[in-house]
């Protein structure tokens, strides 16, 4: 059996694009650059973007024959021949005037120097001099200088591409020199069929569904994509690649308990959601994970429930249905609010001291999301500034905001003792956290755009919104009880109560 990093070289190798229309997904590039090499208006000096693993540097090395190809006579060709000396040389890497370079390892200005040494010499044995600099924002900035200096001039018969992964680290100096193209991230609608013609030819069976799992996992980029299905072709050992194995390879065994959490939380039940939490972070989960993993569930939910597909989704089929049958129930405010609950938790999550803590708290929010968005009535917030006059308009600000555990911790917790616009003074029982009134403060200094202070007193006393709000209900109830018309119905109906 071949070992796996030996196979990887050569399943990537062996279907290394030779031409520019087999390059995946990269339409745009493939087409302008074919329309500047028929028109004989070729750059001096091309920028390859893009992240990693999309292509680039198969880009620049087809750059490169294109420019040298003689398989069509004495001009460049925007379909190199691939069998031409020129192309032979360039494809094996061993091609004198095409000299290409890391800047990730040779950063230097001497690197520079040495790169560019013969600049002025005529190539020795093909058409032009091809300088392939690969994650050229690395060079130093006396290397840039050193490469601007050829760059503002250069001799007719060099041509330079360069490649990056990180655009805005490359001075404008050399960019404004540069033709440039951006090469955009391999969808798996291309990535599948690709692969799936890939692996006829090395006659390997597969599932379907294996295979847009590792295409979904490679999340753009074709060299990852490559390299996950070496893994599965070396770990199956030629066998069908099955959407269990690959399952399996890729971790995503978790993901469907984190669906099932997920779940749990929506349906609000917080005993069960707590137990399996626990349970994850047992198995070694970190908090951080694991609320990552909701989100991205979240926000494929929220997909599906928009486009209609579940294509999007790195989840298994058997997980798939269920993920189907909680997108028929749920609404996307529930979905959107979940996810931005979920966003803050995750910073609480990352800063906060008690990260374990704080993930349950995110997570017993999401359990009561259902009631919030049932007693919303309207989606407008009070604008800015509004003014509030009471402590109700202060608490009807909170649940327009949706900040609803927020507005029950004053409703529950606090005994008002005086309130001015700005300042709030009130009481609150010993030994309870008054954590909440800071993020309180904050948030209404943003809402009102104006400073609010809580003022904490040590003596007992003060307006409780919840008891008033139970006492009024209770009067409510003896009003109706003692109204006439409903004591003659309930001398008419023995045994009758009032719901
Ligand atoms: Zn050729």
């Amino acid at each position: 059996m071949v070992q796996s990093s030996h196979s990887y070289q050569v399943l990537a190798r062996r279907y290394r694009p030779t031409r520019f229309e087999d390059l995946m997904g990269q339409e745009v590039l493939v087409q302008t650059l074919t329309n500047a090499i028929t028109a004989g208006r070729i750059a001096h000096a091309f920028i390859f973007t893009g992240v990693r693993g999309v292509g680039k540097t198969t880009s620049a090395r087809l750059l490169a024959r294109a420019l040298n190809c003689t398989g069509y006579g004495d001009q460049p060709t925007a379909t190199p021949c691939g069998t031409c000396p020129q192309c032979i040389a360039i494809g094996e890497d061993r091609h004198v005037d095409v000299m290409e370079v890391d800047a990730a390892s040779r950063t230097g200005v001497d690197d520079v120097r040495e790169l560019l040494d013969g600049v002025h010499y005529q190539p020795a044995f093909g058409r032009y001099k091809v300088y392939i600099i690969d994650e050229v924002h690395m060079l130093s900035k006396s290397a840039f200088n050193a490469l601007l200096k050829t760059l503002e001039e250069p001799p007719a018969h060099v041509k330079f591409i360069f490649a990056t992964t990180e655009i805005r680290k490359v001075p404008i100096t050399v960019l404004s020199r540069c033709q440039r193209f951006d090469l955009k991230r391999v969808g798996v609608d291309v990535l599948v069929p690709y692969f799936g013609i890939l692996l006829e030819k090395e006659a390997i069976t597969f599932e379907p569904e294996a295979l847009r799992l590792i295409c979904k996992a490679a999340d753009g980029s074709v060299r990852d994509g490559q390299s996950l299905l070496e893994q599965a072709i070396v770990g199956t050992s030629g066998e069908m690649i099955t959407e269990s194995f690959v399952k399996d390879m890729l971790g995503l065994g978790d993901r469907s308990q984190m669906v099932d959490l997920l779940e749990s939380l929506l349906k609000g039940h917080v005993v069960e959601s707590l137990g399996m939490v626990r349970d994850l972070l047992q198995k070694g989960a970190s908090p951080r994970q694991i609320l990552q993993d909701l989100m991205e569930i979240v926000h494929g939910l929220s997909i599906m429930k928009v486009t209609k597909t579940t294509d999007d989704l790195a989840i298994a089929s058997s997980t798939r249905q269920q993920c189907e049958r909680m997108v028929q129930s749920l609404s996307i405010p529930v979905l959107t609010r979940t996810w931005q609950i979920l966003l803050k938790g995750l910073s609480d999550v990352i800063t906060g001291p008690l990260p374990e803590c704080a993930l349950e708290m995110v997570l017993i929010r999401v359990t009561h999301i259902q009631e919030f968005l049932h007693e919303v009535k309207e989606d407008n917030p009070q604008p800015k500034g509004s003014s509030i006059k009471t402590i109700e308009d202060l608490l009807a600000l909170f649940t327009d905001h949706k900040e609803f555990i927020l507005a029950d911790q004053l409703k529950n917790l606090c005994f008002f003792k005086d309130f001015q616009e700005g300042h709030v003074g009130l009481y609150v029982k010993e030994g309870l956290d008054t954590g909440f009134l800071r993020e309180a403060t904050r948030l209404l200094t943003t809402w009102t755009g104006r400073p609010w202070a809580f003022e904490l007193s040590k003596t007992p006393g003060g307006r409780h919104l919840k008891q008033e709000e139970e006492s009024l209900r209770q009067q409510k109830r003896r009003d109706v009880e003692t109204h006439p018309d409903v004591q003659k119905v309930l001398e008419a109906f023995p045994g009758a109560t009032i719901e």
